[in-house]
């Protein structure tokens, strides 16, 4: 349904104003408004009656009248900030009316409060939008919502919270065949159903312009810009990544920051996945095409797979599936091809000794990588059996820590997490460690870690792990687009979120 009671496009993606002081309400309803037309403004999230009051005056004064203004003045009882009774909140929702706001979210606590059937008379915003939210769990729901008996109400909301994938999915079914039911599935795990609620037929989508207002919110610029809500089709191709954690996740701005850039009609979430055999289940509820696989999943992934690449069997994981017709599965892995093309062109990798330091998962797919491109690797772990193993799977060597001082070697590859946020004072190797021409680091929080700083001091090429990340994303970006990939918007993408990200973090 491309149009529901609050208009078509744009119109649909309700942005949220949620901040304590009057000022700052003007603000960022001058910023809301500069991306859509429909408004929530949290009432209740005013610090008290003065800054509600000098909020609603502004807006009496220069609301625009193209908007859709949407008054909420949430009580504690229903989950939100506002600490008087049902009479205040009455109150304040018709001084809304006044102000210009043409509807109203009611929760069905108050109505039960009110103890009335109808509400007329009562003098709020004409459109009145019953919500009800459930901010624990996703309740046992009916396959269909009754609007009989609901004529007082213009729409109804229902937020409740997604534990699982298929809690999305159950409210989102009741939003279609209406275009006035709002279904909000809350939660990290409800994320991807609140991006594609306007394609299941949800007749709204909030988005905090400032803070979140609700756990699981995407904010206003990313939901337009980045995941493009208001414009998903059934026709859109659903991709995604999976793991657990997944909030921290760069992959999302990569793959659509190429999806927006080469106009693709294709949109990629993070979906926050426990149980891998859920997630498999809901692939064809949601449409989705591929998806890549991040921790702890990459493994496991191997026992569900219809068909998979011989590389990604012999390295052992899958960091990407492809959904054929039929809904088979196909294993592949761009972690060695990230490798492989991070080095490509600083090095020459043949007949070249390469030390991998470390003996994981990532540790893995680099061993291959230079393998194949003709290195000897020797592999250097905590765990000698870990080491031993890893190198007699590449058909390499084993090195002792003490050797690294010893010998020369062309690279070093950290494949540990040491070094990485939140420890970037930390390095896993000292200087006198580091006899070679060229050390990478896997890590990419932070861009250039310890370790990279130490070698860069000592005149040695480096190489950050935000270049093995870049690849293997593109490398999936290319393999389901079937196209070449817009390279520079996407890796500008990501390392501007990155930088972003450590002025953030740099102590002052
Ligand atoms: P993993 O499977 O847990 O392996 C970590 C390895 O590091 C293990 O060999 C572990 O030894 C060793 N290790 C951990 N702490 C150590 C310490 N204090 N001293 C010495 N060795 C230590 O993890 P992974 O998935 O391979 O990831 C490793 C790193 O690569 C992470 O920082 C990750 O962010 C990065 N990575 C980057 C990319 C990318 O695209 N750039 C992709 C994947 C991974 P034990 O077995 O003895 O614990």
């Amino acid at each position: 349904m491309e149009r529901s009671v609050f208009g078509a496009g744009r119109a649909r993606i309700c942005a949220v104003v949620a901040t304590p002081r009057a000022k700052e309400f003007r603000n960022l309803l001058r910023r809301a408004l500069q991306e859509t037309t429909t408004v929530e403004l949290r009432l209740d999230w005013l610090a008290n009656d003065r800054e509600r009051h000098e909020a609603l005056e502004w807006l009496r004064k220069f609301a625009p009248r193209k908007a859709t203004f949407i008054a909420t003045c949430r009580r504690r009882r229903g989950g939100g900030e506002f600490a008087g009774g049902a009479a205040e909140e009455l109150f304040w929702l018709i001084r809304a009316k006044e102000a210009g706001c043409a509807w109203c979210d009611l929760e069905v606590e108050t109505m039960e409060e009110l103890r009335t059937d109808s509400l007329r008379g009562f003098g709020l915003p004409p459109k009145v939008m019953l919500s009800i939210h459930d901010f624990r769990r996703t309740p046992s729901l009916p396959a269909k919502l009754k609007m009989t008996g609901r004529g007082e109400f213009a729409a109804v909301k229902i937020a409740a919270m997604s534990r699982k994938l298929s809690d999305s999915t159950r409210l989102l079914r009741l939003a279609r065949d209406t275009d006035r039911v709002v279904a909000v599935p809350m939660g990290e795990v409800g994320l991807p159903g609140r991006i594609l609620a306007l394609r299941e037929g949800g007749a709204l989508v909030y988005a905090p312009v400032a803070a979140a207002t609700a756990p699981g919110q995407v904010g206003l610029q990313d939901l337009l810009k980045l995941y493009r809500a208001h414009e998903l089709t059934r026709q859109t191709g659903v991709y995604g990544v999976i793991g657990d954690p997944i909030e921290h996740s760069l992959s999302p701005l990569l793959q659509n920051i190429g999806y927006v850039s080469a106009k693709k009609d294709a949109v990629f979430l993070p979906f926050l996945v426990e149980e891998l055999g859920e997630f498999l289940k809901m692939l064809p509820e949601f449409g989705v095409k591929g998806f890549s696989v991040t921790l702890p999943h990459k493994q496991k992934i191997f026992r569900y797979l219809d068909e998979c690449e011989p590389l990604a069997e012999e390295i052992g994981a899958v960091n990407t599936v492809t959904v054929k017709k039929g809904g088979k599965l196909a294993g592949s892995n761009t972690d060695y091809v990230g490798v492989f093309r991070a080095l490509q062109g600083k090095i020459e990798l043949t007949g070249s000794r390469v030390v991998i330091f470390g003996a994981g998962g990532a540790a893995r797919a680099a061993a291959f990588a230079v393998t194949k491109a003709g290195a000897e690797v020797l592999v250097c772990a905590r765990r000698e059996k870990a080491a031993k193993e890893l190198a007699r799977a590449v058909g390499g060597g084993v090195l002792r820590r003490s050797a690294l001082r010893k010998e020369k070697f062309e690279a070093l590859l950290n494949a540990t997490p040491v070094g990485m946020y939140p420890h970037p004072a930390s390095s896993p190797l000292e200087a006198g460690e580091l006899r070679c021409s060229l050390v990478m680091d896997l890590i990419y929080r932070p861009l250039e870690t310890k370790l990279l700083r130490i070698a860069r001091a000592r005149g040695i090429k480096t190489v950050s792990g935000v270049e093995m990340f870049l690849a293997q994303g593109i490398a999936q970006w290319e393999l389901w687009m079937k196209s070449k990939a817009p390279e520079r918007a996407m890796r500008t993408a990501v390392l501007g979120k990155l930088r972003n990200e450590e002025t953030k973090f740099r102590p002052t």
